[in-house]
């Protein structure tokens, strides 16, 4: 078995990854252990952005990681999806004004990860094995549950018909700030925040349970005798499905470095005090931003790209994943669209050279890939993976061999690179010309053919006509 290290955010070191359960039994069938991972997922309220996906493609290249080096059934992946949270709620009642709230949010929320789930796929990220969504009732329940132990333990109360969480009373106990160095000077105990997102400048008691206004979806709730129709708030929602699909402890979760702080901090707080654990979670991993000239991509800033421009503009999605692999997920990553196209033409080049090398699979090389389990076991140090890839393409080693040792690479990667480019998505103007190219064809009229071929080519793709028809690619 080979080391993993892992830079954790809780102790802001690389350290050793060690598994809760180390049993060494084969498989969780026979009574092996699984690796937990979770991933705080999308708020699915608009088309997620490749910033965020950034952070899927970080949570994608672990959980191979992990596969890689423990087995496919010895993982198990949870991502949530955010269903219900002020932004969800606030689109739904905008875009259904008319039809009951529970409705509007499940019908608005189901477009928007339906949309999520199709980028997923075109960016080749594995599909998690547990997907548990916030508004289902069963979790919503769970959720209700941990709030009775905390409010129980002490540590929430209830306010005009919602429910908060008193921070004061933690941190006098308990360390308020693992993930960040939270100042909490300024801290007025007592004062609370019913926003779901605020800065650290606003350490306040938070929301655990949202009192229902007027208009908005709401599921029942009862404490302490009162009924508190209501919604709960977003940190609660990963606390509870966390330890209802993992249990706790579970071994890691991924967030981007913004859920640091108030998410992944009041999750911690959560879960000590409900579930009363030291630790809900021993590795906290986060991903940098995605940046456009300098500022992270967001949709407050409005200076965002979503999957679907790219592919407006030509480019396969497959770029991007190659272009994510080439920055440490820890470090910042400015995005622009010519370090986009130098990724596309490595990744078509790296393909051409698996191509080159034929059908037939040999033995796995195990200098190789012992050099790439090294890499991608250094806190995940793709671009280094992605050099010792190249080197092994280009020894001396016999053809069939390196087939099976890049394939078995790309297990990791995730490239599909021993499949042919299916064609991209292409721009309006040029879906024309090829079509008209194609009556051109059919009418045997080819002095308009080239014609057309010509114009193409000038606009920046080339057509290949094979034996299984005509194939268009960007020049
Ligand atoms: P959200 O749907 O807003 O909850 O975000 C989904 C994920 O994307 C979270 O893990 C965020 O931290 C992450 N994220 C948001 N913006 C960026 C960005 N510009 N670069 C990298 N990750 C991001
Ligand atoms: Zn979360």
């Amino acid at each position: 078995m080979k080391t993993l290290y892992l830079y954790n955010t809780l102790n802001r070191k690389k350290e050793e990854f060690r598994p809760i359960n180390t049993s060494p039994q084969p498989s969780p069938s026979k009574g092996g252990g699984v690796v937990g991972l979770y991933t705080c997922g999308p708020t699915v309220y608009n088309y997620a952005h490749i910033g965020n996906m950034r952070a899927y493609i970080f949570a994608d290249l672990l959980a191979r990681t992990l596969r890689y080096n423990y087995g496919e059934a010895r993982v198990k992946w949870v991502m949530n999806i955010t269903d219900v949270d002020d932004k969800t709620i606030r689109d739904s009642k905008i875009k259904y004004p008319n039809i009951d709230p529970n409705e509007a949010l499940k019908k608005f929320t189901a477009e928007y990860e339906k949309y999520f789930w199709e980028d997923m796929e075109k960016l080749n990220i594995k599909k998690p094995d547990v997907i548990p969504h916030a508004a289902d009732q069963k979790y919503v329940e769970k959720m209700q549950d941990l709030i009775n132990k905390i409010v129980k333990a002490g540590y929430g109360y209830i306010k005009d018909g919602s429910v908060y969480f008193d921070v004061a009373k933690y941190y006098k106990n308990y360390k308020y700030g693992k993930l960040i160095n939270l100042d909490m000077d300024g801290f007025k105990a007592g004062v609370r925040i019913d926003a779901d997102e605020y800065e650290k400048e606003n350490v306040q008691d938070f929301v655990l349970w949202k009192n229902q206004e007027k208009g908005d979806p709401f599921w029942d709730y009862e404490l302490d005798g009162k009924s508190l129709p209501g919604r709960p708030g977003w940190h609660i929602e990963c606390s509870a499905m966390g330890q209802e699909t993992l249990g706790m402890p579970f071994d890691i979760h991924t967030g981007g470095i913004d859920l640091k702080f108030p998410h992944h901090e009041n999750e911690i707080a959560q879960s000590v005090i409900g579930y009363n654990v030291d630790q809900p979670v021993n590795y906290w991993l986060h991903n940098e931003y995605l940046l456009v000239d300098g500022v992270k991509m967001s949709k407050r800033y409005k200076n965002f790209y979503t999957l679907r421009d790219l592919e407006e503009k030509g480019f396969n999605p497959f770029a991007f994943r190659y272009l994510c692999m080439q920055t440490h997920y820890g470090k910042q990553m400015n995005f622009t669209f010519n370090s986009l196209k130098a990724a596309e033409d490595g990744l078509k080049h790296l393909k051409n050279q698996v191509r080159e090398l034929g059908d037939e699979k040999g033995d796995i090389n195990s200098d190789y890939k012992n050099n790439f389990f090294k890499a991608i076991n250094d806190d995940l140090n793709l671009s280094k993976a992605l050099a010792v890839t190249q080197e092994m393409l280009k020894s001396d080693l016999l053809g069939q061999d390196k087939l099976a040792t890049v394939l078995d690479f790309d297990k990791v990667l995730g490239l599909k690179l021993n499949q042919v480019d299916e064609d991209i998505e292409l721009p309006e103007d040029i879906k024309s010309l090829v079509a008209q190219r194609v009556e051109a064809r059919v009418g045997n009229n080819y002095n308009e053919s080239d014609r057309l071929r010509a114009e193409i080519e000038k606009r920046g793709y080339l057509i290949d006509d094979t034996k299984d028809g005509m194939r268009v690619v960007k020049k």
